[in-house]
């Protein structure tokens, strides 16, 4: 594959990957040293300058879909401010170096968006950092497999719904104020909001929260010009899956039941964050765009 535009096969276009059955580190990881390492599009992304002048904040934007967003929106032409926990620098240096290696801002901000006091202070550093804000992306997410409901603690359920539901409330509600009419809001649901798996019962359900909270203020926001989307990715291949967002024994074969038969990559989500975020959606408000391999949605 020369780019993103480049005609091949997709059921080839990326190997079938078959990563040892075992857990790679704690959550959140750090991705450079997830095996086989996943693809963020480094090589591959060609921007076409259609988020020109634009200005982003991603959170989770240091690795995996959030990090693969953070790369096209730079060779798009957006300046990006991207957040992360504090143990994540590393993986948030290779993603500030290729952003600033198109000549674009990036700006980093570590922190824990269970925290609603960073959580604001984010929106207040990258509005700072950008000079503005007029893309959100919400894409922080906590999923920890647990076989058992009597099994998953207290302290997880809370921290699955603080990190998924809660920060994009309080993120959101920080950011609007920033948002001028043509910006856009695009929240990372996922496919476990429509066939939610026995062993992410809190997880799946938060994801079933952020499409509802996002078609609401999608209808909320559309009047004053600012459009709120989701995208809901399948089986990707990312630190999340890695560190216990699945059971190891499920990660040999990761993404094989989809129709096209494996996993997806982080970069084949870039493409999507780019429409919804772009003025070339500008009649798409409240959609949940799939990007999962084929895998059939209500
Ligand atoms: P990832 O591990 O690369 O990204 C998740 C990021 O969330 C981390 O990098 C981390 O920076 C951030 N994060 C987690 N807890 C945080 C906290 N308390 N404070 C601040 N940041 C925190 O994995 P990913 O798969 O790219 O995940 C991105 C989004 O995609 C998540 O919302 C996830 O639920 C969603 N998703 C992933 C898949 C998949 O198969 N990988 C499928 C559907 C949806
Ligand atoms: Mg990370």
């Amino acid at each position: 594959m020369t780019d993103q535009y480049t005609f091949d096969n997709p059921v080839t276009r990326y190997e079938t990957i078959s990563p040892d059955a075992e857990l790679q580190q704690e959550q959140p990881g750090i991705e450079k040293r997830i095996d086989p390492r996943p693809d963020l599009g480094e090589s591959t992304y060609r921007g076409s300058g259609r988020l020109t002048g634009r200005k982003a904040l991603i959170t989770g934007g240091d690795s995996g879909i959030g990090g693969a967003v953070a790369i096209a929106f730079a060779r798009e032409g957006a300046d990006v401010a991207i957040s992360y926990l504090p143990v994540e620098e590393e993986d948030a240096r290779h993603i500030v170096e290729l952003v600033e290696a198109e000549g674009r801002t990036a700006v980093a901000i570590p922190g824990d968006v269970m925290d609603a006091a960073y959580c604001r202070d984010l929106v207040a550093k990258a509005v700072d950092g950008l000079g503005g804000l007029d893309i959100l992306i919400n894409n922080a997410g906590k999923q920890l497999a647990v076989e058992s409901l009597e099994d998953i603690s207290d302290e997880q359920f809370d921290q699955t719904y603080k990190t998924n539901v809660y920060a994009m409330f309080h993120i959101t509600k920080a950011a609007l104020p920033h948002l001028k009419a043509g910006s856009t809001i695009i929240n990372t649901t996922s496919i476990q909001a429509y066939t939610p798996s026995p062993n992410l019962v809190d997880y799946a359900s938060t994801k079933a929260a952020i499409n509802t909270f996002s078609k609401a203020l999608s209808q909320q926001l559309a009047p004053k010009g600012i459009r709120v989307n989701v995208v809901a990715p399948g089986p990707i291949w990312t630190p999340l899956q890695a560190t216990g967002g699945q059971p190891p024994e499920a990660l040999p074969t990761l993404g094989q039941d989809t129709p096209l038969g494996r996993v997806g990559q982080s970069a084949e989500l870039a493409p999507a964050f780019v429409f919804l975020a772009s003025s070339e959606s500008s009649y798409v408000v409240g959609e949940t765009l799939h990007v999962n391999g084929g895998m059939p949605t209500p």
